[in-house]
């Protein structure tokens, strides 16, 4: 194998000056999509740059809004009690990605970044309206997550932008979200995989966001279904009528983990079954 320099900057302009000296070079926060790809040579990059030595990347604050550092672990943000009261349906999905020994490591940014369709933490951060800010040599921005992919493996990160934080409004007191993925085995990226967010008024639903993964060129929300729902009368015939639209809405592959159809099936039941779940809670 090639060698490749590995450089640890302590900060963003370090970080920044090298990613613009090396042509090719990649940024890597946990490694765990990064190393894969080297290893199965998919990944040629000119140099690696950590960002896991620049203060501040992996802190995660709750005031208002909560706001989580690109670099904090999977497992940091499924353990943080503040969080798991406040946004339930992301520390569900935490919990469902990779194994303990992955997600001790694996960071929300390298997640977001990596911008595979399958990625888990993607739909419970759309259906929480998260945002993204963004820093790089040219200034820092923030966008709407639903904004930030653009294909697989792409986002809309410039070169040379880090991506710093993940930024969650503050979470609605009624509302109710969960998290439905199915993998080939427990452990597996998943072949479908869909977020709810619901907020309830009796039987009626006050507001509905819904997103899902691996069904589509990029994580993406499920407006139809959104349409359907919200301010709706939860009955059969309305239930019937979500799957439908989760059903049409999506455009999934056939590859290695399963067919087109059978994951276009498998969105229509999870919609069914989280506003079966969710619209029952306090009623
Ligand atoms: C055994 C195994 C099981 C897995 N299971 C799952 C699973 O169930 N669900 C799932 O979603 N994923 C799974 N993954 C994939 C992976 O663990 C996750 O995508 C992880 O969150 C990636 O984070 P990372 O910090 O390791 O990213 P890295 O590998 O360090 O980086 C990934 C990409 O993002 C870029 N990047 C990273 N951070 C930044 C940043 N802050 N700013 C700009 N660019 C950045 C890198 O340049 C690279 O292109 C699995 C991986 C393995 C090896």
């Amino acid at each position: 194998m090639k060698s490749i320099d590995y450089h640890r900057p302590r900060s963003l302009d370090e970080a920044w000056r090298l990613a613009d000296s090396v042509p090719g070079a990649r940024f890597v926060a946990g490694g765990t999509d990064v190393m894969v790809g080297l290893k199965n040579k998919a990944l040629r990059p000119g140099a690696l740059i950590s960002l896991r030595a620049i203060p501040g990347l992996a802190r995660m604050e709750n005031g208002t809004e909560t706001r989580i550092g690109a670099l904090a672990t999977i497992g940091d943000i499924a353990a943080d009690p503040v969080i798991s009261e406040r946004y339930p349906v992301l520390v569900q999905a935490c919990r469902r990605l990779g194994s303990a020994q992955v997600r001790n490591v694996a960071t929300v940014g390298g997640n977001l970044c990596n911008a595979s369709p399958c990625a888990d933490t993607a739909p419970p951060l759309l259906v929480l309206e998260a945002r993204v800010r963004i820093e790089g040599p040219s200034g820092k921005r923030e966008m709407a997550l639903d904004e930030f992919f653009r294909a697989p493996g792409e986002t809309r990160l410039s070169p040379g932008e880090v991506l710093t934080e993940v930024v969650l409004p503050p979470p609605a007191p009624a509302a109710r979200g969960v998290f439905f993925k199915l993998g080939r085995v427990h452990m597996d990226l998943a072949k479908a995989s869909v977020a709810a967010l619901v907020e309830m008024d009796g039987k009626r639903c006050k507001r509905a966001r819904f997103a899902a993964g691996s069904v589509a060129p990029v994580p993406l929300r499920l407006r139809e279904v959104e349409k359907v729902v919200e301010g709706a009368v939860v009955d059969d015939k309305l239930i019937a009528r979500a799957q439908e639209a989760a059903m049409k809405g999506v455009s999934p592959i056939t590859d290695i983990r399963s067919t087109a159809e059978y994951r276009r099936q498998i969105v229509g039941v999870f919609v069914r079954r989280a506003i079966e779940a969710l619209s029952k809670v306090g009623v």
